[in-house]
């Protein structure tokens, strides 16, 4: 997909089975059930969609998926079939040291996972030529998370010598490249970051956890896992609207069959309008 000079792909690291109940917060079984079926370990089945991007000589990644770390009781756990991220980037033409920025929304395993790799004993960074970008709020919390984030956050995926040293903290709004935003939209966690891409009169916007997935609009529907429920809310209060208004291209990080869409209002409520990248 081309958006003026900037270019981006969509690619997914693979699956990961979630508690239903816990994706979805507040809302009755009865009604996620029927977008988003459980299995009878009541998971649901979420992608883990990161982007590529080319934009201003830089060849970017969002998100790095699960990656290939986790023991294998996690992995039943979570039911993980990945990690597909480097074939994915393989089938842009790209090795992992092509990478020069990875952007990291949040520190959440499903986020970050693929940051790094095991090579021998060690964990190395998957990405070696790469600042990898981050809010520095996430980076404080990761390293010392609660008791009710703990399961969430693993140390090897952003602590590691190598990786901490290509770690780059940020404060705020930042400009990756000319088309290329990073927009600090706390509530999942206190410091997620959402990326905005404009380029040729076109804008689209990576939600990350805001949105997770197209079932996410109605403004209830709002992940259990969240912090901060109420900030969560007003977010999507403020950017779904300007997402329809604007005609942006929205990008949903964990939908399995829409990673894509433009969003419309009909009726009151919110719809997605799936489409296929370019
Ligand atoms: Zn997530």
């Amino acid at each position: 997909m081309k958006l003026g000079d900037l270019e981006f792909h969509v690619i997914s690291d693979g699956h990961v089975l979630l508690d239903g109940g816990a994706m979805f917060g507040v809302v009755p079984r009865p009604l996620w059930e029927k977008k988003m079926p459980p299995d009878t370990r009541n998971r649901i089945r979420l992608s883990m969609n990161c982007l590529v991007i080319r934009a201003g000589g830089k060849r970017i990644l969002v998100e790095t998926g699960a990656g290939g770390k986790m023991n294998p009781k996690l992995r039943d756990i979570y039911g993980l079939d990945g990690p597909f991220l480097l074939d994915g980037l393989r089938g842009l033409d790209l090795r992992a040291e092509d990478i020069d920025i990875v952007i990291n929304t949040h520190l959440h395993f499903d986020h970050c996972g693929g940051n790094t790799r095991i090579e021998g004993d060690q964990v190395v960074p998957t990405f070696p030529n790469a600042h990898y970008l981050v809010q520095t709020g996430e980076l404080d919390h990761a390293m010392r998370p609660n008791e009710r984030d703990r399961a969430s956050y693993f140390q090897e995926n952003f602590a590691p010598v190598g990786v901490a040293e290509n770690l780059f903290p940020l404060e705020g709004e930042h400009t990756v490249v000319t088309g290329v935003e990073l927009i600090r939209v706390p509530g999942h966690t206190a410091h997620m970051q959402c990326v905005k891409l404009t380029g040729g009169g076109q804008t689209a916007f990576f939600f990350a956890d805001l949105v997770p997935t197209t079932a996410h609009l109605p403004l209830p529907w709002i992940m259990g896992y969240d912090l901060f429920p109420m900030t969560t809310l007003e977010n999507k209060r403020r950017w779904i609207p300007e997402a329809i208004r604007e005609g942006w291209i929205a990008l949903f990080a964990h939908d399995p069959n829409t990673p894509a869409a433009y969003l419309r209002s009909r009726d009151g409520s919110w719809e997605a309008e799936s489409f296929t990248l370019s």
